[in-house]
């Protein structure tokens, strides 16, 4: 059975003030016990917060669990840059987290980034993700969000450094799960918690148009990105099943309104695939739709994935859409993606645990999405459902 007990770094400040107060303890406990969760990344164990009583530590840890992601594997490549950590939930579920490092260049300080999940698994069943094959598991709750970031932070303190950026871009979509995914921001945000800049945590989505709309009437708060991947429906239809439900135009215009009312840049992602979403065509669309807007084009040659006919695009192609957008005006990077050789791309490594589909299934699955991405491609729309649970 599961631990009942709440994650402590997802417990709103009120709710430890109360708790305190409860235990007949003074509220500037609360100061000592967030320092202590915090500070560095913060204690996994009641029993080292050593500025508390120890009757108060005793029952803080019977009361809260000081870690929610505590069972972690952690893999290192890349020559030591990237840091992949695959963590067992209380309930066994795994969930993954990559942490990666930009050492300084000329024009920009060191940098360690944090690529954390809000879902584990997911609904939404992108066919080049990994994560979307494994299908939707659970949401995450708050602190098992923070405390990913906790880790991570606790891991850079060992080396006398501290996490400078968070992205939402491992498992799941966080507009899915947003009223925790904006609660874990809240505490991100917080100078008295994790205390990191709005303008350092981006949020991203393959877009729930309800939830960016959500989000531009709370104001500007962070970076929000929007996996764009093609810029005709037909295709989109299959890259991201939610286009059936939400489609191009619709997630193009709530991304716009977004950057006209907070000001905040647009960041949009494209994963490049060969030979399906790289052609001149789509170049031409995709600089069509975006020409004149307050964007900036992220281009990201697939990961290989296990289960999909796809591979990256060739880098002289991708140049050669990034020129044709440069061309229109739109600020466009071409990405170098992080960590292949353990998977560092969405729920590989968790995918990977799930175990090998029967071959047949392999088989049929990767003859659909050739089948379905070559109809596409003529411009004929597929008739297939929203996937469930991906609803208003
Ligand atoms: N669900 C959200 C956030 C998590 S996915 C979203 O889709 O935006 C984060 C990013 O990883 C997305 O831009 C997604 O398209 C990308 N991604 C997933 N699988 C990938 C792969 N095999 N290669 C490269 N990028 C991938
Ligand atoms: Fe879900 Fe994002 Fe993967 Fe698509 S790319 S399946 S939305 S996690």
């Amino acid at each position: 059975m599961s631990d009942q007990r709440p994650g402590l770094s997802g417990l709103p400040p009120h709710e430890l003030t109360e708790w305190l107060a409860a235990q007949d303890e003074p509220a500037w406990r609360a100061r000592q016990i967030a320092d202590a969760l915090w500070t560095g990344g913060g204690v996994t164990d009641a029993a080292a917060i050593v500025t508390l009583p120890a009757g108060l530590r005793g029952s803080l840890g019977a009361f809260a669990r000081l870690d929610t992601v505590g069972d972690t594997e952690t893999q290192v490549t890349d020559g030591g840059l990237t840091e992949k950590a695959l963590h067992r939930l209380d309930d066994g579920v795994l969930i993954e987290s990559v942490l990666m490092h930009y050492p300084a260049t000329r024009g920009s300080r060191e940098r360690h980034t944090l690529c954390l999940s809000s879902q584990a698994g997911c609904a939404v069943g992108c066919p080049f993700c990994a994560t979307g094959e494994l299908g939707f598991g659970r949401d995450l709750e708050t602190a098992e969000i923070l405390d990913q970031a906790r880790h991570a932070a606790r891991r850079l303190a060992t080396e006398g450094k501290r996490l400078t950026n968070i992205v939402f871009m491992g498992m799941g979509e966080p507009l899915l799960n947003l009223d925790r995914v904006l609660a874990a921001v809240e505490a991100l945000n917080d100078p008295r918690r994790f205390g990191l800049g709005a303008r350092h945590i981006t949020v991203s989505t393959s877009g729930v148009v309800p939830g960016i709309r959500r989000l531009t009437s709370l104001g500007p708060q962070f970076t929000l990105a929007v996996s764009l991947h093609a810029a005709r429906d037909a295709l989109r239809d299959v890259l991201v099943p939610l286009n059936r439900r939400w489609p191009v135009a619709e997630v193009v215009g709530a991304a716009r309104d977004h950057a006209a009312a907070t000001g905040r840049r647009i960041s949009y992602e494209v994963t490049m695939i060969g030979g399906v979403n790289d052609t001149p065509e789509d170049a031409d669309a995709l600089a069509g739709l975006l020409r004149g807007d307050h964007a900036h084009v992220n281009l990201i040659p697939m990961n290989p994935v296990a289960h999909t006919p796809w591979t990256a695009s060739p880098m002289p192609v991708i140049e050669s859409i990034a020129a044709t957008l440069r061309a229109a005006g739109i600020e466009t990077t071409i990405r170098r993606n992080r960590g292949q050789e353990v998977g560092a791309a969405c729920g590989q490594l968790a995918a990977q645990r799930a175990g090998e589909p029967p071959a047949p299934a392999v088989a049929r699955r990767r003859e659909r999405l050739v089948l379905a991405s070559a109809a596409a491609l003529r411009g004929e729309r597929s008739d297939e459902p929203v996937p469930a649970g991906v609803g208003e």
